[in-house]
């Protein structure tokens, strides 16, 4: 068995999850109507403890790169913005040996905390999740973690479609980077006329979200 390298290259990753079906090429068209040559079902590859345990210890050592993240250890919180999220949360708290976990959840469209959450002792808190599509469940997650009174020191995601934020702001007009295994230019068209997928007949799949 060979050993995998502590930090995977990009092309290494998109294999893994090209491997385990959570990376998907093709031609897909969402409820929306949006149309792409590819599509990314991150739970699929955390099927696999084996996958899920390198893709976490990947992150986690990025993460320990940052001198707040190492420095604040083991008085961290992993926060998740969903469920989805969780198990990458799980996974990466178990490799920084963080003290806390948790996530948020959507309530009547909005997200947030499980309610009485700052009751315990509230720890500046990395946020991470499977995959950034726009940046906007990250950036909200900011907001929630510092409504507890507590510190974002850092934020991991396995893949970062390039139009997604690389930084989110937080208090103090300071930002932290949002690091991750994967950056991917990802490709959307906004009905089948401006498809090229649909132009060369390619067998159309349609996703649930
Ligand atoms: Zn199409």
């Amino acid at each position: 068995m060979t050993m995998p390298r502590l930090i995977p290259e990009q092309n290494e990753v998109l294999e893994m999850l090209k491997r385990t079906g959570a990376f998907r090429e093709g031609h897909f068209v969402y409820p929306s109507g949006q149309h792409t040559p590819h599509y990314f079902q991150m739970p699929l590859a955390f099927r696999y403890y084996d996958t899920a345990r390198v893709l976490a210890v990947a992150l986690s050592r990025k993460l320990r790169l940052e001198k707040d993240v190492s420095s604040a250890l083991p008085k961290v919180s992993i926060i998740s913005p969903s469920p989805g999220g969780i198990p990458v949360a799980f996974a990466v708290r178990e490799a920084l040996n963080a003290e806390q976990i948790y996530w948020a959840e959507r309530e009547d469209g909005k997200r947030m905390f499980r309610q009485y959450v700052q009751t315990g002792d509230v720890h500046p808190c990395v946020i991470v999740d499977d995959i950034s599509r726009t940046g906007v469940a990250l950036q909200e997650t900011v907001e929630l973690v510092q409504q507890l009174g507590a510190r974002v020191i850092g934020a991991a995601v396995i893949v970062r479609f390039r139009g997604a934020p690389s930084r989110l702001e937080v208090a103090g007009g300071d930002s932290v980077p949002v690091l991750s295994l994967v950056d991917f230019d990802a490709k959307w068209y906004d009905t089948g006329a401006a498809c090229t997928e649909c132009k060369q007949g390619v067998p159309e799949e349609h996703v649930r979200f």
